[in-house]
């Protein structure tokens, strides 16, 4: 490492963030209380994260100027939003540190190269084609057998573009959907999952590495629901889900924070699904729960700084506020009784329409014990989202 990369970014400086959403939010809020500036680029007009901002750079994702700019406005540039596009961030490289950089992102952009990745480092996956066409998505079908799972390989998140096969007669339906929605596709075999977990680790500038506990997540339509942590699994496999994220974000060169999603399938063997080179739904509770946030340890890492403690303090669970719930009771006196549950925190991201799908806010709640964070917090959301 030369010093220069070595040199940490120390408050005062500023932090380019590529993406304007809660995730951009929750840093901006961290940053600016630790003293940090901030820049966000985003398309949008008063994004959940611009509200927090030093300044914005309102501009589509692709637009290479304006990412120079935000390039030119930082003395580092990290990232919510890992779409966005690799040779424009090769570019903003040549003018300042990119954190987790390109290589990282070319990766966990796509779906095959993810689960390559995984495999070439050790760590488990569910069994796996890449996919072009209709016959490769056949001869893929007989390999793997059903039931099985097709995905576009770019640009799939929160369960959008897959479709699940569980015989023959699916496969004209499935591909019909899935096909219309990009040009590179992957069949998983479809695992029989105990339960789905994840771990965020962050990696600093320096090489130091830290994970948070393991965390249990509930999914609905595909969406995080519910997240208890810690996770309801045996201390083994709580070190081994540690060990493989840690293993991907070290082999991956990643700086920053790599959240990886993982099934304990049905003989407790631990399978990567997906990365998320950024701060993760799944680790919202780490703002109450944990000795560092997963904001701030994100901003630790990229600006070269000693990680905090991710210790747990408390056992908490999260719920997600969603658009659908959120245009009934939130906002009303439902809140109030959501916040008279004890030790529940409400977090809203600002955003204007509440659309079905579209992530609101989320509550979390700490206990004693996990059971009794997650009783709290699915008390405290039914209230929040009861009609009238
Ligand atoms: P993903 O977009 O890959 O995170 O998938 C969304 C959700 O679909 C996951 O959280 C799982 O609940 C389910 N899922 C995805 N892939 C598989 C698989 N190979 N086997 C079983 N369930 C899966």
């Amino acid at each position: 490492m030369t010093a220069d990369a070595a040199a940490p970014f120390l408050p005062g400086a500023t932090l380019g963030m590529v993406g304007g959403g809660q995730l951009g939010r929750m840093f901006a809020l961290e940053a600016r209380r630790m003293g940090y500036r901030v820049v966000v680029l985003d398309p949008g007009e008063d994004t959940p994260a611009a509200q927090f901002c030093d300044r914005h750079v309102r501009a589509p994702f692709e637009d290479l100027d304006a990412c120079l700019e935000l390039a030119r406005l930082s003395d580092v540039v990290t990232l919510e939003w890992e779409n966005a596009d690799v040779a424009t961030l090769r570019e903003m490289e040549r003018i300042v540190p990119v954190r987790p950089g390109p290589g990282v992102l070319e990766v966990a952009q796509h779906r095959v190269r993810e689960k390559d990745a995984a495999r070439r480092l050790g760590v488990l996956t569910a069994d796996y084609r890449a996919v072009g066409t209709r016959e490769e998505l056949d001869e893929a079908l007989r390999e793997i057998g059903a039931p099985a799972i097709l995905k576009t390989a770019r640009m799939g998140y929160d369960g959008k573009g897959q479709a699940v096969i569980r015989g023959a007669g699916d496969v004209d339906n499935a591909w019909t959907a899935v096909s219309a929605m990009g040009s590179e596709f992957i069949l998983e075999a479809m695992v029989n999952f105990r339960m789905e977990v994840s771990v965020i680790c962050a990696r600093s500038a320096t090489g130091e590495t830290a994970c948070f506990p393991v965390a249990e997540n509930e999914h609905r339509g595909g969406i995080l629901h519910l997240t208890r942590c810690p996770a309801r699994v045996s201390d083994e496999m709580a070190s081994e889900a540690m060990r493989v994220a840690t293993a991907l974000a070290e082999g991956l060169g990643v700086v920053g924070l790599l959240a990886v999603e993982m099934f304990v399938d049905a003989d407790g063997r631990i399978l990567v699904n997906e990365i998320a080179p950024r701060p993760h739904n799944s680790g919202h509770h780490t703002i109450e729960a944990c000795g560092v946030s997963q904001f701030e340890q994100q901003l630790r890492a990229v600006c070269g700084l000693p990680l905090g403690s991710p210790a747990l303090l408390r056992p908490a669970a999260m719920v997600n506020l969603m658009g659908e719930d959120a245009g009934t009771g939130l906002g009303r006196a439902g809140v109030a009784d959501a916040l008279r549950i004890p030790e529940t925190s409400l977090h809203l991201y600002g955003k204007g329409a509440a659309r079905t799908g579209r992530k609101m806010g989320h509550l979390t709640s700490l206990a004693g014990d996990v059971d009794e964070a997650a009783g709290r917090v699915l008390r405290a959301w039914e209230a929040a989202t009861r009609h009238g």
